[in-house]
């Protein structure tokens, strides 16, 4: 049986993170991945990804931003990949929305630079954007995006220079807890390990079904577009990324042409299903809706539909992430149900997860994140 110091079950933006952090921590790690390299079945690809700091979700992920990005440049630069670009950011929604309130109350909270815009001056400012007379935006000048796949491929790299193993198309099929030993077993091998941790996004409930986690895997679609008009105004030079807080409560958001298209999509518009069996195929109907808040508020990046995908979130009840132990062992950990907003934070719980298996703890709050909060399976709790 082959020993290792860690393993991490899933290779995307958690696993990968993960895997480097207790790699440069000089733990020998094993991360099993069921499928190859930044596949498409889960919920870290797609070219691009929002990174803000002004957090309408909660104030308490502005510490743990500042360090993601802190980390996200320091690991650009030992990779001297490109990772990361910033483009602004812009929060649409009526003064009173989730959106815009909350991205204040962080912004205000925290002292981050950012400016309330009326609907006319970003009409003035950002051209391509139209929003209605009683909307306006929170802008962030430091938001931007991430690129997610060479974020993976960086991260990877990195680990596997400092020894990290990484084993492709090779499921984790059973895990045991033994005393302080942790079994795990793949078709070909059985390996022990001092603690794995499990960063396994939509296939969490299943890998731990003792515990009942209340995580549903939702369908996203996500589109690119060939701008209409004024194609240089979709530059990433010109036009900030963007969340859209409509009446109803509906969120669309998107980001600039990097050469594929402009990006956009409905935040929480999918159906839930399990990750293995969610519908893959795209209708005119997952598109309709991001025509028509396109038609309403960039008419002229409604063009020509240039490309789609589906990708998954893997949501608690709260929105929030889970980042703790598991509850009857200290050398399992269970991350992240990022809930569609989580590949930003994870160069930063990377971190923190390396700071738990080593020394039991971290120096962030991640009170938010604990399992306590959810009702777990009693059973499992007591067996
Ligand atoms: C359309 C879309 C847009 C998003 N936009 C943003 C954004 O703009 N900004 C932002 O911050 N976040 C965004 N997110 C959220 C973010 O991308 C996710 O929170 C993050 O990628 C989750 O990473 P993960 O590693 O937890 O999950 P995944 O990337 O799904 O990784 C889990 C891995 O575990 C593997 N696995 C599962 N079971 C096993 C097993 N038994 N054995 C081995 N491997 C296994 C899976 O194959 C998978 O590769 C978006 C998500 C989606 C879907």
């Amino acid at each position: 049986m082959k020993n290792f110091g860690a393993i991490a079950v899933g290779c995307g933006a958690m696993g990968s993170a993960i895997t480097y952090h207790l790699a440069k921590q000089g733990v020998r790690t094993l991360t099993l991945e069921q499928f190859h390299l930044n596949h498409t079945n889960g919920s870290s690809h797609g070219k691009t990804r929002i990174i803000r700091t002004a957090y309408y979700e909660h104030p308490d992920y502005v510490p743990l931003m500042k360090r993601a990005s802190e980390l996200w440049h320091k690991i650009q630069d030992e990779s001297g990949n490109s990772l990361i670009m910033t483009t602004g950011g812009l929060m649409f929604g009526t003064p009173d929305s989730e959106l815009v309130s909350g991205a204040l109350r962080s912004a205000r909270k925290h002292n981050l630079l950012h400016q309330l815009l009326e609907a006319g001056e970003v009409r003035d400012r950002f051209r391509v954007f139209r929003p209605s007379d009683h909307e306006v935006a929170v802008y962030e000048p430091n938001a931007g995006m991430l690129f997610p796949e060479r974020c993976i491929d960086a991260h990877v790299t990195l680990a596997r220079n400092l020894g990290a193993e990484f084993h492709y198309n090779d499921p984790l099929l059973k895990w045991q807890a033994n005393g302080d030993r942790i079994v795990a077993k793949t078709e070909n091998e059985t390996y022990s390990a001092d603690s794995i941790i499990f960063a396994s996004g939509s296939w969490l409930t299943g890998l731990l079904p003792d515990l009942e986690l209340p995580l549903q895997c939702e369908r996203q679609t996500v589109f690119w577009f060939n701008p209409l008009q004024n194609p240089e105004l979709f530059s990433a030079a010109k036009m900030p990324i963007f969340m859209w807080q409509e009446k109803g409560g509906y969120y669309f958001y998107g980001v600039p042409d990097t050469g594929d298209g402009v990006k956009t999509a409905r935040h929480h518009a999918g159906e839930f299903g399990q990750p293995d069996k969610i519908r893959r195929e795209i209708t005119e109907e997952d598109q309709l809706p991001v025509k028509e808040f396109l038609k309403r508020h960039l008419p002229w990046a409604n063009g020509e539909l240039r490309s789609s995908t589906t990708c998954l979130y893997t949501n608690s009840p709260d929105g929030h992430f889970v980042i703790d132990f598991h509850p009857k062992y200290r050398n399992v950990i269970i991350v992240s149900a990022c809930s569609g907003h989580g590949f930003k934070f994870a160069s930063v719980i990377g971190e923190i997860v390396s700071d738990m298996l080593l020394n039991g703890k971290t120096e962030y709050d991640i009170s938010l994140f604990n399992l306590a909060r959810f009702r777990l399976s009693k059973s499992a709790l007591n067996s």
